[in-house]
C-alpha cells in the first residue's frame, strides 16, 4: 500500500512557521491579485488566497476588472502596482478573458514582484539553472512535498505530463536542476504509457481525468497528481486513477488535499520571500 503524500498537512506546517515569522514584522508583506472576468473557479481561488493571506497577517489587495476590460486597463493596474512600494507581490489570476494577451500582461509585471514566477526573466533563470526571484507556485509546492517526504530526486527518472508555463515546463527544469533525468510529455507525445512506465517519479499535470491508469506506472514509483477535474457527481478528481494505481506505488498524492494546498502555501511563502528581497532582509 502506498504512503499518502498529505499536502494539506505539509502546507499547514509551513504556513504555521510563516505566520510566526510575519507576526514579528512591523510592516507586513502585501500581495495584490488582479482578477478579470467572471470565471467562477477563479473567483473561488482568489477568495481563498485572500483569506489565507489575511490569516497569516499578509496584507491582501484584490483588484477586480470586468470581463470586457481592455488590455490597456490591465496594464495600467500592473503599472500602478509595480510602482507602489507598499506592494511586494503581484499575481494575475489566470485564465484572463480570451481577448486579452496574457503573455504581454505577465511580461509587464516587475520580475521582482512576480509572485507566480511566470515572467520570462524568472522562467529563464530557472531554465538556465539559476535562482529566480520566485519559482512558479505549483512546481515549488511539488518540490517542497518531495523534500518533506525525503524522496530522492537525484539520479531518478522523472516523467512530467504537461508542458504549460504554469506547471509542467518549469517543473521539468526544476527537477532537472535537482539532478533528475527528466522526460516531459504532452498532448503530441506518442506511447505515453511506455514513457510513464519508466518513471521513478511520475507527475501528471494534464487536466485529463483517468489519464494515468495502473498499467502505466512502474511498481514502487512516486506519483504526484496535479490535475483538477470534475467528476459527474461534481466532486474533484485528479488525472490519476487513484484506486487503480495506489496499490502498486510507494507514494501518491490525493486529489483534493495533495498538490492544491501546496500551491497556496507557495504563494504565501513567495510573497514573504519577495518582501524580504525588496527590504534586503
Ligand atoms: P494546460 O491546459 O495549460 O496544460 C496541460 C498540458 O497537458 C499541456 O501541455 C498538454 O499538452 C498536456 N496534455 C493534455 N492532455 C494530454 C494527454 N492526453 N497526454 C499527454 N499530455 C497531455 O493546464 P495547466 O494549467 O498546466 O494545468 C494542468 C492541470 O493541473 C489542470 O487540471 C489544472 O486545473 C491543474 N492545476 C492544478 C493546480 C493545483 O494547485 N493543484 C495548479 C495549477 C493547475
Amino acid at each position: 500500500m502506498a504512503k499518502l503524500i498529505e499536502g494539506k498537512l505539509v502546507a499547514k506546517k509551513i504556513l504555521d512557521n510563516l505566520s510566526d515569522e510575519i507576526l514579528f514584522l512591523e510592516k507586513k508583506p502585501c500581495l495584490a491579485v488582479i482578477i478579470a472576468g467572471n470565471d467562477p473557479a477563479s473567483k473561488i481561488y482568489v477568495n481563498s488566497k485572500k483569506k489565507k493571506a489575511e490569516e497569516l497577517g499578509i496584507k491582501s489587495i484584490v483588484i477586480e476588472l470586468p470581463e470586457n476590460c481592455t488590455q490597456q486597463e490591465i496594464l495600467e493596474k500592473i503599472y500602478t502596482l509595480n510602482n507602489d512600494d507598499s506592494v511586494n507581490a503581484i499575481l494575475v489570476q489566470l485564465p484572463l478573458p480570451a481577448h486579452i494577451d496574457t503573455k504581454e500582461v505577465l511580461e509587464k509585471i516587475n520580475p521582482i514582484k512576480d509572485v507566480d514566477g511566470l515572467h520570462s526573466y524568472n522562467l529563464g533563470r530557472i531554465a538556465s539553472g539559476n535562482k529566480p526571484y520566485s519559482y512558479p507556485c505549483t512546481p515549488m509546492g511539488i518540490i517542497r512535498l518531495l523534500e518533506y517526504y525525503d524522496i530522492a530526486v537525484d539520479g531518478q527518472n522523472a516523467v512530467v505530463i504537461g508542458r504549460s508555463n504554469l506547471v509542467g515546463r518549469p517543473l521539468s527544469y526544476m527537477l532537472l536542476n535537482a539532478n533528475a533525468t527528466v522526460t516531459t510529455c504532452h498532448s503530441k507525445t506518442k506511447n505515453l504509457a511506455k514513457i510513464t512506465g519508466q518513471a521513478d517519479i511520475l507527475i501528471s499535470a494534464a487536466g485529463q481525468k483517468g489519464l494515468v491508469k495502473a498499467g502505466m506506472v512502474k511498481k514502487g514509483a512516486v506519483v504526484i497528481d496535479v490535475g483538477i477535474n470534475r467528476q459527474q457527481d461534481g466532486k474533484l478528481c485528479g488525472d490519476v486513477d487513484f484506486w487503480e494505481v495506489e496499490p502498486d506505488v510507494s507514494y501518491i498524492t490525493p486529489v483534493p488535499g495533495g498538490v492544491g494546498p501546496m500551491t497556496i502555501c507557495s504563494l504565501m511563502q513567495n510573497t514573504f520571500d519577495l518582501y524580504k528581497i525588496q527590504n534586503r532582509i
